[in-house]
């Protein structure tokens, strides 16, 4: 049912889908609380869709709040206490290893240069060239027979758990260190991260994580004073650089490349990481609408126009989950993010304060006093986006000149932008 709104009609549908470009139709009963006259009607909810390229108006709210909990764990603030700033905390990152050499632009602009010019397949595994940062070979790789595409597969869709033993392993050396039983660790102190994924461009996933050291009785309670920095540190690189993941028919473990930085003693820098982190969290897997769903058949990756190396990433995905052995990996449903399983943001509880919580705190200030109050229980899924076409244009344009408006008011605040 599409049909023509007046301008003011066409407003007041954007606004009350919260300005989302594609927004979720329910239809159900309205209960007009002046008159008791039951009416029926769709009604239109935001999509929530944290992908720019999806919906850019809620991606960019879903951007502010993935802000709100990043930074309110390093420096306090909607209910955590800004005593969170003295606790020590790194920000590590951690990497995939090497699935097989692929096109790069180092920081001085180069390539790859090897000493073994030609892999066993006689393809030049050398690359001379100086590739712009917007070339769509880097990532890619020098020779597709040597790039190992099951392995790469096989690692995205264990790193969460990888990640999750690995952090299991830092609390129990650290338990250790201090001559204590692992299990009684969180008698003592207490580790909170937030975690954040990226994909590479070649296609695997990295970590970006947080990790802040609390003391074991209320939530953001000072840590003890045996858990310091450099100590927490020295577990972490430790136990990055040991340990891996041994499953039936592999062992998973993190690359070589991984990076901590003390993050206790930045100031202006933590806010430069939340921003950093926010960002990440509204991409798809390559930053495009070509993965930002799910697969139903192997036609509609083979007819993608993407690169080579990204489409066989996502049919790599899908066959590999034919495999009996892969059976229970629910491979498939996550080839459009080339295996990787699981939410871009996840945290530890009591890092800070939930995306739950800034969601229903900004629904209560939205919900303007209404004649029309929905009767629960009444409501059927009716499809996706407008009445009227023409909403989701003036939706984007609509978000676009809210976005200007922003950062023309704050350029004399600074706004607080990276680029990695
Ligand atoms: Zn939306
Ligand atoms: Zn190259
Ligand atoms: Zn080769």
């Amino acid at each position: 049912m599409s049909h023509k709104m007046t301008t003011v009609q066409l407003f007041n549908e954007i606004k009350r889908a919260g300005g989302c470009s594609n927004p979720i139709r329910l239809n159900g009963e309205f209960l007009n609380s002046v008159t008791g006259e039951v009416n029926e009607r769709a009604l239109l909810v935001a999509c929530k869709d944290r992908r720019s390229v999806v919906c850019p108006s809620c991606s960019y709210l879903y951007k502010a709040d993935a802000w709100i909990v990043v930074s309110t764990g390093l420096i306090g603030g909607k209910g955590v206490p800004a005593s969170v700033s003295t606790h020590p905390r790194l920000f590590v990152t951690l990497t995939a290893p090497s699935f097989g050499a692929v096109h790069a632009r180092k920081t001085d602009g180069s390539c790859r240069v090897r000493s073994q010019p030609r892999c066993r397949h006689g393809r030049m595994m050398t690359c001379s060239r100086r590739h712009v940062d917007t070339d769509p070979v880097i990532g890619t790789p020098l020779c597709v027979d040597c790039f190992d595409y099951p392995g790469a597969i096989l690692w995205n869709a264990q790193s969460s758990r990888l990640w999750n033993r690995t952090f299991e392993h830092v609390r129990r050396r650290l338990a250790v260190t201090q001559n204590f039983a692992s299990e009684e660790f969180d008698h003592h102190a207490r580790l909170r991260y937030l975690k954040v994924a990226e994909f590479q461009r070649r296609g695997l996933v990295h970590f970006h994580v947080i990790v802040r050291c609390d003391g074991p009785g209320e939530p953001f309670s000072p840590p003890p004073v045996f858990l310091t920095t450099p100590l927490l540190a020295t577990v972490i690189s430790s136990v990055v650089s040991d340990f891996s993941l041994t499953t039936a028919h592999s062992a998973v473990a993190w690359g070589r490349q991984f990076r901590i930085s003390d993050a206790s003693v930045l100031d202006r820098d933590d806010l430069r990481i939340a921003a950093y982190l926010a960002k990440y969290a509204t991409k798809t897997t390559d930053g495009s609408l070509d993965f930002a769903r799910r697969f139903h058949a192997r036609s509609e990756i083979l007819n993608l126009d993407v690169t080579p190396h990204l489409r066989k990433l996502a049919l790599t995905t899908w066959d590999l989950a034919l495999e009996p052995e892969h059976a229970t990996m629910n491979l498939r449903v996550h080839a459009h993010a080339f295996g990787f399983q699981g939410q871009l943001i996840t945290k530890s509880r009591h890092y800070s304060t939930r995306f739950q919580d800034l969601r229903d705190a900004r629904a209560a200030y939205m919900a303007s006093p209404s004649s029309d109050d929905p009767v629960t229980g009444t409501f059927t899924y009716d499809g996706r986006g407008y009445d009227d076409p023409r909403a989701t244009y003036v939706a984007e344009f609509l978000h676009r000149l809210a976005v200007e408006a922003r950062s023309a008011n704050s350029a004399t605040n600074k706004v607080i932008e990276v680029n990695p």
